[in-house]
């Protein structure tokens, strides 16, 4: 089985680990470098289904600023954020903007929604 290398993204130590499934064990992951525990579930979270919280701007009339920060409501499949990107590049709105409004509601069938990150009067 290949060895992926892996870095924990859950807090800033950032542990670098090695990461393969093990071969008499189909399903069960062999993960070394990590420093505690949660390096490990986020190896088997990382290696079965790769996620990304997306951040980007959408255009916005008639406020102080041109562009409205946003994020992704929770994290999508690593495969989707460049059309996500796509689909927010798009995207214009009008002022006022309240933190936390839904810009766009279920972003590519993904079930999370695109937010904003800030008002905007
Ligand atoms: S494995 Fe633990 S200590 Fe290492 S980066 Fe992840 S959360 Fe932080």
């Amino acid at each position: 089985m290949e060895t992926k290398e892996m870095i924990c993204i859950l807090c800033p130590l950032g542990c670098k680990m090695q990461v393969k499934e093990k071969p008499d064990k189909p399903g069960e992951l062999s993960v070394r470098g990590q420093q505690c525990k949660l390096g490990v579930d986020y190896a088997y979270d990382e290696y079965a289904n790769p996620t990304r919280t997306v951040t980007s701007t959408v255009l916005i009339h008639n406020a102080r600023l041109p562009r409205l920060p946003v994020k992704t409501s929770k994290p999508i499949p690593k495969e989707l954020v460049f059309p996500a990107l796509d689909e927010i590049a798009g995207v214009e709105i009008k002022a006022p903007v309240k933190i936390g409004a839904v810009i766009i509601k279920n972003l590519l069938g993904t079930d999370s929604d695109i937010i904003a990150t800030r008002s905007l009067e």
